[in-house]
């Protein structure tokens, strides 16, 4: 029996786990109580970690179509197998002929948040995506402008804050997104025994509202005009109150005056909220010794979704809550991540290249995933016809789903680094697979930055594998498409890859001495980040270091180009008159779909364990009661749901807690079709909402997809 401790990789709140082994047998995975953030906490997705490690469905070997079918291969036949047929078409077509989408999952593997962008840069496409463009690149984008960098993004300071406004979020069952804090529910329960209050803004009646002081079900899509109508009362009622932030914000006369049309009354129909509430929470948000505003993902997947992620913090500047103790505060990541670095003072920019059909945006080094489909299917030059999947399956993920698995049909090569073969890795033509996360190293690059208490947390490999690494597989692609060959020298290419961190970090690469791989490199950039640590200090500490509470950044933090916050955007404020006009359009009473988060969900993938999709089936349509009634909908019985894009059949839920008017459906599921192998998610499927969700309707901003009031029509099969 041995017993390791470990930071779960499956979500963002990054809990600490002790996991025990009878040999390479995994016993048990249960909250590490020793844990300096977590404390013990662990939800059903971090306790199965033992199942996913033994899934029998999990891939442990490559695999290369043959005559049309994917076998087993050894790993030298996949790398040849991309040597042979990737460099043709990069070579001959160019490099934006191969595309590129990254996953979810890729953010949370210390691996590919290290080595992929080595890969990316080599193929030097234009054509990148990721799931960031279907949920959440709205508030990189209000960050980048207001604060200098698209992860500058402050967060609610939970442990301390009285009073929090949670818009379009469900950290209960999210366990929190774009804010990394494990237990939400016992973080949530001390704002309330501390005197404070939690207000929850949110078209259903979610868990985590059933646990705040009010809950307010909005119309979807509605959230900027809600917000807008907050800071109008702020300034009408003379709430405005900076503080101590005064010398440190631009923009707010501008903010003002834009403010003037959305007036509580003006706002009323549309956002569903009487304009009395509004006005009360607005005074109640001014009053509030400490407040933090929040918003999700509910805010980022609609049509006015950066406008929404800019409110938010625009709201946070004006009653003073930015970047004091209680309020919204900026993380000081340990590993010299972009927000505790601020690089020198020069305007955010997006809009460095445009997608090809579309004309939309660059935003962040990528274009909306929205219009992959469109740039396979739409021949000319510069067409992408390879496409490299990293941990994704934007088969179930992305906008107008039946559309983007034609076109995967049409491609002309197709490699996915994946553990499953899932919908979308069913098309590859070489499926590369990767260690579990008991077999690798890990360190929370991403999400520290995030987390709404600075710590630091090692995960040294708890089994021995022979899958190789994903960073090793990822240079050995780098080596193919740099025109190196599937024989590059991934040391060598390793070396160069420690060597820039270690110049980005401001470090000798020779201090870490003879480690390699992503241990080198968490090592150079602890050792060039703010807190003076090694790797060797982590490994010394297996439950974690704290680093303590946040802390006030400004104006340090900021890097824009004023040095100030950019309360007033140039980009932003032009979006404004699209949102004003909606205040004229009549509202047309048709039905709209919402998402729903599941906790046994992690988006597309963990519903092939049998612990977390056991039990009732849970990917149905809920509908309020007066809907059903009216559309002869019968609870637990089938009805067919239509959109522009497409229509799935799915069972009725009949619920109070959706507001009339609206029909959510989870997301991730729809696992029935052929060539995955996945046989318990199979068992499982539900139906794939991202057929509903309209690949035409984005934040005319970000480019990100609504998925937040897609018009929609439910009858009865
Ligand atoms: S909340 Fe997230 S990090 Fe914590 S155990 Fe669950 S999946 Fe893992």
């Amino acid at each position: 029996m041995s017993t390791a401790h470990v930071t779960c990789p499956l979500c963002e709140a990054t809990c600490g786990l002790e996991v025990t082994f009878d040999g390479s047998t995994v016993t048990g995975a249960r909250g590490d109580a020793a844990d300096v953030f977590s404390a013990g906490f662990v939800c059903p997705k971090g306790a199965s970690l033992g199942a996913l490690h033994h899934d029998p469905d999990r891939l442990r070997t490559p695999l290369v179509r043959r005559d049309g079918e994917l076998v087993e291969a050894t790993w030298e036949e996949a790398f040849a197998e991309i040597e042979r047929r990737l460099p043709p078409i990069l070579a001959e077509h160019g490099r934006d002929a191969v595309g590129i989408y990254a996953g979810n999952p890729s953010v949370h593997n210390t691996s590919t948040a290290l080595y992929g962008s080595a890969f990316f840069k080599a193929v030097g496409t234009k054509n990148f995506y990721t799931a960031g463009t279907v949920d959440q690149i709205p508030k990189h984008y209000s960050a980048g402008l207001m604060f200098g960098h698209p992860l500058t993004i402050p967060v609610p300071d939970l442990d301390r804050t009285s009073y929090l406004l949670l818009l379009g979020a469900n950290p209960l069952v999210s366990n929190g997104s774009l804010m990394t804090a494990p237990d939400v529910r016992g973080r949530l329960r001390g704002i309330r025994s501390r005197g404070g209050k939690i207000v929850v803004v949110d078209p259903k009646r979610s868990r985590t509202a059933e646990v705040a002081d009010e809950h307010h079900a909005i119309r979807p899509g509605a959230d900027a005009l809600l917000l807008f109508a907050l800071v109008h009362v702020l300034f009408a009622d003379d709430l405005v109150a900076l503080g101590p932030l005064e010398p440190h914000v631009a923009g707010v006369e501008a903010v003002r005056a834009l403010a003037d049309l959305f007036t509580p009354d003006a706002v009323a129909e549309r956002t569903g909220l009487a304009a009395t509430e509004i006005r009360r929470l607005a005074h109640e948000l001014a009053a509030a010794p400490t407040a933090a505003v929040y918003g999700r993902i509910g805010t980022t997947t609609q049509a006015f979704g950066t406008l929404a992620s800019w409110l938010v913090d625009v709201l946070n500047v004006l009653t003073g809550n930015l970047d004091r103790p209680g309020g919204a505060m900026f993380p000081l990541a340990a590993a010299g991540q972009p927000n505790a670095r601020p690089g020198t003072r020069k305007p955010w920019t997006v809009g460095r290249w445009r997608s090809r059909v579309r004309d939309l945006p660059e935003v962040l080094g990528e274009l909306p995933v929205a219009t992959l489909a469109d740039e396979i299917l739409t021949p000319g030059e510069g067409r992408v016809r390879a496409l490299v999947t990293v941990c994704g399956n934007p088969c179930l993920s992305t906008p107008n789903a039946g559309r983007l698995t034609d076109a995967l049909g049409q491609l002309d090569f197709m490699v996915s680094l994946d553990v499953y073969l899932n919908e979308t890795t069913r098309h590859a033509d070489v499926v590369l697979p990767g260690p579990t996360p008991l077999e690798r190293p890990h360190y929370d690059l991403a999400l520290y930055q995030l987390a709404v208490r600075n710590v630091a947390n090692w995960t040294p490999a708890a089994l021995p594998t022979d899958v190789p690494q994903e960073w090793e597989t990822l240079l050995r692609l780098t080596g193919i498409a740099a025109g190196m060959g599937a024989v590059a020298d991934v040391s060598a290419l390793d070396a160069m890859v420690a060597a820039e961190a270690a110049r980005r970090a401001g470090v000798d690469v020779a201090a870490a001495g003879d480690r390699t791989g992503p241990a080198r490199i968490i090592d150079l950039l602890l050792r060039g980040g703010p807190y003076d640590l090694t790797l060797a200090d982590l490994e010394a500490a297996p439950h974690g270091v704290d680093l303590g509470p946040l802390t006030s950044r400004l104006p340090g933090v900021l890097s824009t180009a004023s040095g100030l916050v950019e309360l007033a955007p140039a980009a932003i404020l032009a979006d404004v008159p699209r949102l004003a006009a909606v205040l004229a359009e009549p509202l047309d009473g048709r039905l709209v779909l919402i998402g729903r988060r599941q906790l046994g969900s992690n988006n597309s993938w963990m519903h092939n364990l049998e612990p977390l999709v056991r039990g009732q089936n849970r990917c149905t349509a809920q509908v309020h009661p007066t809907d059903a009634t009216r559309l002869g909908l019968v609870d637990g019985a089938p009805a067919v749901v239509r959109s522009r894009a497409g229509k799935v059949e799915i069972p009725v839920e009949v619920t109070d807690a959706i507001r009339p008017g609206v029909v959510s459906i989870p997301h991730g599921w729809g696992h029935d079709v052929d060539g995955t192998r996945a046989s318990v998610a199979r068992a499982h499927a539900g139906v794939n909402t991202n057929l509903l969700a309209d690949d035409t309707l984005l934040d005319a901003l970000s480019g990100t997809a609504v998925l937040n009031g897609i018009p929609v029509d439910v009858e009865p099969v």
